[in-house]
């Protein structure tokens, strides 16, 4: 498998994203893929070390010096995500503190939600303007099959844990969900019924748009065009757009709260 060399950089982009507009990326990560899941559709490819306990991955000094070179790139948003699960580094809140001193931009996390059960986590993440939350399963056993966590992960922590942001959380909070394939009806209403609980002020709905890479490629935090990888890359069958359309148009008819979309066809987007 071949991977495309590059040095790794702890500040990327800017990044054109259809959720978040022209945003720059964080990576509090490092070069080794780290996550608490393996999801099936990573772009990042399988991932290389996963973990739930948290370390100081990337030291804050060497992120801030790493910005600084960035400071006058145009971006509407900082981006906290790269080569793995961003709540796993343990400088998490010293880095958005950091950041959002530095850029005078709002900063946002994009997070599996995995660590949301441990407090610190939870007032950690509450520094950022907003947070996007990965939700892709109402059972466990889809969690298990989309997801694939470590073994000790559990979805009823995940979602209390999850419910004990939303009660501290002030700002904008997304939750984001992949479809692989359409969903019942059932599952539908069961989905419709947590988000009213949780009440998220926005949900992201998607389907995988890009080849998923074999291998981790630094590239995959950022842009690149699906049809013209430059690694060994996966097909993932999107689900129609027409699937994502009815599923959003029944949670906002039910919720009232906007319901977002990938434009389905090539594009350029950030994980
Ligand atoms: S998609 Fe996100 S949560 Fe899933 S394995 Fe990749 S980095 Fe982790």
């Amino acid at each position: 498998m071949s991977t495309i060399t590059q040095p790794f950089t702890s500040v990327y982009g800017p990044v054109q994203s259809w959720r978040f507009g022209r945003s720059l990326g964080i990576d509090p990560i490092g070069a080794v893929s780290t996550c608490s899941f393996n999801c099936v559709y990573c772009q990042l490819g399988e991932i290389q070390h996963q973990r739930c306990n948290r370390q100081v991955f990337i030291p804050t000094q060497t992120i801030q010096q790493d910005l600084q070179a960035f400071l006058v790139c145009p971006a509407n948003t900082i981006t906290l995500s790269g080569s793995g699960e961003p709540t796993l580094a343990q400088n998490l809140g010293e880095i958005l503190a950091m950041a959002k001193a530095m850029t005078m931009k709002p900063i946002g996390v994009l997070t599996n939600g995995s660590l949301l059960s441990d407090r610190s986590v939870r007032e950690e993440l509450a520094i950022a303007e907003w947070v996007a939350v990965k939700m892709d399963a109402i059972s466990a056993d889809s969690f298990r099959r989309i997801n694939r966590p470590m073994p000790t992960l559990k979805l009823q922590d995940i979602w209390a844990g999850l419910l004990q942001f939303r009660q501290i959380y002030a700002g904008h909070l997304a939750i984001q969900t992949m479809l692989l394939t359409p969903w019942s009806d059932r599952d539908q209403a069961e989905y419709i019924h947590q988000m009213q609980v949780l009440r998220p002020d926005e949900i992201q709905l998607n389907t995988p748009t890009r080849p998923r890479s074999l291998t981790h490629q630094l590239i995959a935090r950022g842009n690149h065009p699906p049809d013209a990888c430059p690694y060994p890359t996966q097909p993932l069958k999107p689900v129609k757009a027409d699937v994502l359309q009815q599923l959003g148009d029944r949670i906002e008819s039910v919720m009232g709260i906007p319901v977002r979309y990938p434009l389905l066809k090539q594009e350029r987007e950030q994980w």
